[in-house]
């Protein structure tokens, strides 16, 4: 794009939307950003942005003029009254106040914190030490609960550790790609360009996609398989099972890198074709088509996203898939493994400081004792607690039920974003104290809060993020922050200093010679203890710093000391795995349907997801007209077979009920839906979508309709399916 005013100065930074991880270049002038282009040595988008990462400087600006930024703290005195303007130190000394009294009259597990995968790993790692090494409890979780547990949980499972092997150059060198469950046209736009462009220079390449929406990634497919919400599982057995059938599977890998397939080949047994189309909806011949494609000696590369990741089987779906890849010998070579892409620009960076509820830092894992002794002694406190923290949905529950006395809600919009609005909702309005750090000042649940504390953006922060193919990239700041915001990272350790000098008692069991837990003065020098925490661990980056991320650019982890200056492509190139005998675990998991099926009383499965152009809960992209352009306002997607049978036509008013709540919105046909299923997407809140939940409290958005159940193992809700009805709406 031509900068419209001329750029006095050149920033190298991230994009902050999707996990593709673009490299962007921003242009700034007397402290404003006026431009925006892709970085042309970034090693992810090697240029290319996609509409919402080109238009960036124009949301940044329109946030101003608009006056949607949250500028300095606000206090309000009482729930539902005008937020006032509170001095820093005087907001800090509260909320400081506030939470000490909450842990020493009901202990620190009456305390939870929910950030997002949009922090920087920085702000990550000081958050993520503020709330196990000082506080004492464990309910720490993130937004990336609903966006990736189910994949790290299925690394773990499968692999022996959160590490997606494969990279983005694997596109070129994929024989047969599968897409299931992602829909990157629109997810990860930049990706998708990659894809295009592989298929273009190798047109011997297959392309298989599975989904239960045509999308505009699946009308690009060889294949497409329209398979039945929920039913992933029970497909992936089948293609093992016809793979097996028709002798497509490596005996010599599975025997010297694997272990537990008997088991497997006994659960796979009865996933016949014939069984297999019947529960997936997907011809026989079809499967038949995709087993071959897949199997065999060429190299095969699957992408993964939501689709798996949000279900109440989220974790198997992820191993099931990862099976094949394990049956087949497909991982550890050049366009072949198992690749769950994130779904946010830092998703990765929180798993590797271990910000979340059952992680620890550097891939340590809460429930193993001596990670929580290591984790102890490199933070210099006496222990990490061993009680589990509070996972998304858990930790709302909880403070609904009035077990959660504060809450502190970092860079994320959970009175939007979360299933189950109404509980939500009844868990910010019972919580004693809220406190929502934010950039912009127009989220859903800024107005729950007590206390609002202004952070940076992007343009303005500083520090790293990882993208979805382990990469590495420093984000820069342009031009200094808005207003009176500050840095997330500065804001935790201001709160970690404060809450010190409040439980003395915490500081007097540090180890010899730990004056605080937060000494940092820049975030170079909490990236810095995180990298020590990486040191002989999977993700070791010891080699890695800020002045080689400088010069040799963005790297991908591991880069071990010594490692020389540039991090690794592939993992388990070896055929070793990171688990106690080096070898990868088959699952043997059964396949189990969605938790809600749809009935008589609520017949339509409800599916939810992202546009092309819109990012969340829109408090960016909301900011520009151009970007709705491509969808201008929110839609029930249904069939047509099920608009003529409900008497509708595009752009009726219906109300979509689920035993949650409703909300009111057009219907409209795309082309992209099956009989029975529907989709609307995430984005819109606020005043654009209004819902009721079943008691008639005023709820905004899809979720107030979808439903809390979630993973065993990943707790990641099923955001992907709920059961409901639509009525027509008749207008005066
Ligand atoms: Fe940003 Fe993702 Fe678009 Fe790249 S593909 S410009 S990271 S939104």
């Amino acid at each position: 794009s031509i900068p419209i005013h001329p750029v006095s100065q050149q920033t190298r930074s991230t994009c902050p939307y999707c996990g593709t991880g673009c490299g962007v270049l921003i242009g700034s002038v007397g402290g404003q950003i006026v431009s925006v282009q892709g970085d042309p040595e970034h090693p992810a988008n090697f240029g290319r942005l996609c509409t919402k990462g080109s238009t960036l400087h124009l949301t940044a600006a329109a946030s101003v003029t608009q006056q949607t930024r949250l500028l300095r703290p606000l206090h309000r005195a009482q729930r539902g009254g005008e937020a006032q303007p509170i001095a820093w130190d005087a907001a800090m000394a509260m909320a400081a106040e506030r939470f000490a009294d909450v842990i020493r009259r009901h202990g620190p597990q009456a305390v939870g914190f929910y950030g997002s995968g949009q922090l920087l790993t920085e702000d990550y790692y000081v958050l993520n030490k503020l709330v196990k090494g000082l506080v004492g409890t464990n309910n720490l979780d993130t937004n990336s609960r609903l966006c990736m547990s189910s994949a790290v949980a299925g690394y773990k499972a499968t692999l022996g550790s959160d590490a997606p092997p494969a990279c983005y150059e694997d596109f070129d060198h994929a024989e047969t790609l599968f897409i299931v469950g992602a829909n990157t046209a629109w997810a990860h736009p930049i990706l998708f360009r990659r894809i295009e462009d592989a298929r273009a220079a190798r047109p011997s390449q297959k392309l298989i996609v599975a989904d239960p929406r045509r999308t505009e990634t699946a009308d690009m497919a060889d294949l497409y398989l329209p398979i039945r919400p929920g039913s992933d599982v029970a497909l992936f057995h089948g293609l093992l099972h016809i793979m097996l059938a028709e002798n497509l599977v490596d005996h010599g890998y599975i025997a010297r890198h694997t272990q537990g397939f008997e088991a497997l080949q006994a659960v796979v047994a009865a996933h016949t074709p014939a069984a297999v189309a019947e529960t997936c909806g997907i011809p026989v011949a079809d499967l038949l088509q995709a087993a071959r494609w897949m199997g065999g000696h060429t190299p095969t590369l699957s992408l993964y996203c939501q689709g798996l990741n949000q279900s109440s089987r989220g974790t198997d779906k992820n191993a099931a898939l990862i099976n094949l890849h394990l049956a087949t010998g497909q991982i550890g070579k050049p366009g072949a493994g198992p690749f769950s892409l994130t779904g946010q620009p830092n998703a990765m960076g929180g798993r590797e400081v271990g910000g979340m509820a059952n992680l620890l830092s550097a891939h340590r894992d809460l429930g193993n004792a001596q990670h929580r002794e290591e984790v102890a002694a490199l933070w210099g406190v006496p222990e990490v607690p061993a009680q589990p923290g509070l996972t998304a949905v858990e930790m709302f529950e909880a403070a609904a039920r009035g077990e959660l006395k504060a809450l502190w809600i970092a860079c994320t919009n959970p009175a939007q974003s979360m299933p189950d609005q109404a509980t939500v909702r009844r868990a910010l309005e019972r919580a004693e104290f809220v406190v929502v750090q934010e950039a912009f000042a127009t989220t859903a649940t800024c107005d729950y809060a007590d206390l609002l504390l202004p952070a940076t953006t992007w343009g303005e922060k500083d520090g790293t993020v990882t993208n979805s193919e382990r990469r590495i990239s420093r984000v820069r700041p342009a031009v200094p922050p808005a207003g009176e915001a500050r840095h997330d990272w500065a804001i935790f350790t201001e709160l970690g200093r404060r809450l010190e000098a409040l439980l003395p008692e915490r500081v007097a069991a540090y180890r010899p010679g730990v004056g605080t837990l937060f000494p940092y003065a820049a975030p170079e020098s909490v990236w810095l203890e995180h990298r020590e925490s990486t040191r002989g661990r999977d993700l070791d980056i010891t080699g890695l710093s800020y002045a080689l991320l400088d010069t040799a650019g963005p790297q991908q982890w591991p880069l071990p000391e010594g490692g020389g200056s540039h991090g690794q492509q592939r993992l388990y190139a070896d055929g070793r795995f990171p688990t106690a005998d080096g070898r990868a675990k088959f699952a043997a998991v059964a396949f189990v349907p969605p938790k809600e099926a749809a009935d008589a009383e609520y017949p339509f499965s409800l599916n939810t997801g992202r546009l092309r152009d819109q990012w969340h809960g829109m408090s960016r992209t909301g900011t520009l007209g151009r970007l709705f352009g491509h969808v201008s306002e929110p839609a029930v997607d249904v069939h047509p077979d099920d608009m003529q049978r409900l008497g509708l036509t595009d752009g009726d008013l219906v109300r979509v009920r689920s035993r949650r709540g409703e909300v009111l919105i057009p219907a409209l046909t795309s082309g992209a839906q099956m009989p029975g299923q529907v989709h609307i997407a995430m984005h819109w809140g606020s005043e654009f979508l209004s819902g009721r939940d079943a008691g008639g409290e005023r709820l905004q958005g899809v979720n107030a309709l979808t439903q809390p159940a979630f993973c065993p193992t990943s707790k990641q809700p099923e955001l992907k399916h709920a059961a409901v009805a639509i009525e027509p709406v008749a207008l005066p």
